[in-house]
């Protein structure tokens, strides 16, 4: 019987066991991971931290449906591979061999490199022992200094503030997550965050955490601020856990290097979900995402493959929707600044695809409460952000997504004014009744 054996039960490592077994009722199926929580939704700790969801809500599956996927739950560390042998090594529970391998291991936090680090109150927001961490510590906290620009940044703003916690948000841009959102975007989550115990410090960077008896009192900042407070939340960024890809010398860049096949440069090896750096043939460049639903993807298309079915993985344009300081923000596609930040990690819940800066024209309208950003390619839209009113983003993420030539529609869209969130509503539903050729 081939045995499948899968790293991590992130979404990624969970899908492809889904998928495994859906396929075949026999196969053997070996889960590993080292989270004691298993699988859980990581996007929902973010409510879980402001109170909006219980932690029972973050188990997106009963245990009855658990059990009905008839795998081998293994709790323990993976510290070796070696792909010659088809062997891993666990800390718990020694050698298991494998015929086909997934290594879904994701990413963990990067770690704040600065002198005071060991401190007592310095906490991140990767998984669920992270969450309940801030949970028993908050009773206890007046003030936090919060850093890192990127979503998790502001959800950890966001946990701490509905908490009651005052907060000090440090931010090493301009505006806020300055390589992806623009000056005015950025502006309608700066405001409300500032209306909401929450004083932002731009162009600031924590030098130094200060302690007393071990625990945490305050921070000093790159401009020489003394701030205090009792924790210190950070959310600077990701790496892809790539370590035992490495030792066991498989390709490495900043992820897990695999083809469009999933497939690492070992055979009977597979990478997915937030470790895996993938090629895409058509443009010749790899990329990772962070985001919850290519994860998904990957870990089905991952498993198609271990089973022996050549199923090739197809980027959709990365997508996100979320709540950003109360406003609701759908990022689609390529949206970036280009601006980099000196930022060497890539960011939870956002895509490396987000930042790239194309060659081409960006279009925006708004107002106070509501704005769109249109990237306009010679023919194609190859990205939208839409902040508040959400009526035009389904209609984006279908023309962006079917890369629908806009060219009858092109010039109306780069004359930026009211109306031209319009246009596009008008011309998708044209496309969608078979108005328009694809
Ligand atoms: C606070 C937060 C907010 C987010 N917000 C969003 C959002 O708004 N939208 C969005 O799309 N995405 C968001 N994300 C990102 C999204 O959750 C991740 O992209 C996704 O969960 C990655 O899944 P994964 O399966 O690749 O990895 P993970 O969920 O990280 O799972 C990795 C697994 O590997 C195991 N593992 C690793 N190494 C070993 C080893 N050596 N031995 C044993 N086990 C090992 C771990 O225990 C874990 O089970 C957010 C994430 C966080 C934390």
């Amino acid at each position: 019987m081939t045995r499948h054996v899968i790293i991590g039960t992130g979404i990624a490592g969970y899908t492809a066991a889904e998928t495994l077994r859906t396929m075949d009722p026999s196969v053997e199926i070996v889960l590993v991971s080292d989270d004691p929580y298993g699988f859980y939704s990581r996007p929902g700790l973010a409510y879980y931290l402001t109170g909006e969801i219980p932690e029972k809500q973050l188990f997106l599956f009963s245990k009855k449906g658990k059990l009905n996927l008839d795998v081998n739950h293994i709790k323990g560390q993976v510290t070796q591979i070696d792909p010659t042998s088809h062997t891993i090594n666990i800390n718990t529970s020694g050698k298991v061999t494998y015929d086909r391998l997934l290594l879904a291991t994701g990413a963990s936090g990067v770690p704040l490199d600065v002198p005071g680090a060991n401190l007592q109150g310095l906490v991140k927001l990767d998984d669920l022992q992270d969450t309940r961490k801030i949970l028993s510590m908050i009773r206890n906290t007046k003030t936090a200094v919060v850093v890192g620009g990127g979503v998790v940044g502001i959800e950890l703003v966001e946990g701490l503030v509905a908490r009651g916690v005052k907060v000090h948000y440090l931010l090493r841009g301009d505006w806020f997550w300055s390589n992806v959102l623009g000056e005015i975007e950025s502006g309608m989550v700066e405001r409300p965050l500032a209306h909401n115990e929450v004083t932002l410090h731009h162009h600031e960077e924590i030098a130094e955490i200060l302690g007393k008896r071990g625990k945490v009192t305050g921070v000093r900042t790159s401009t020489g601020k003394i701030l205090q407070c009792e924790m210190v939340a950070v959310g600077i960024g990701v790496k892809a856990r790539v370590d035992l890809a490495q030792g066991a010398g498989l390709k490495t860049e900043r992820g897990i290097m695999v083809n469009e096949y999933l497939q690492t440069s070992a055979s009977d090896v597979f990478a997915a979900g937030d470790a895996a750096q993938i090629l895409d043939p058509f443009s010749g460049h790899s990329s990772i995402d962070n985001l919850w639903y290519p994860g998904r993807k990957q870990g089905r298309i991952a498993a198609f493959n271990m089973a022996g079915q050549k199923e090739m993985y197809k980027r959709t344009v990365a997508t996100n929707v979320l709540l950003l300081a109360g406003v609701m923000t759908t990022i689609i596609g390529a949206i970036g600044s280009g601006r980099d930040e000196g930022q060497v990690s890539t960011m939870r819940g956002s895509s490396e695809t987000w930042q790239q800066l194309p060659n081409t024209i960006a279009s925006e309208s708004g107002t106070d409460v509501s704005h769109l950003r249109l990237v306009v390619g010679e023919q194609k839209l190859l990205g939208a952000l839409v902040m508040g009113d959400q009526k035009i983003s389904r209609p984006l993420r279908d023309l962006i997504n079917a890369q629908v030539d806009i060219s009858p529609i092109r010039n109306q869209l780069l004359q930026p004014n009211e109306q031209f969130g319009q246009s596009v509503m008008d011309y998708w539903l044209k496309t969608k009744s078979g108005g328009q050729a694809r």
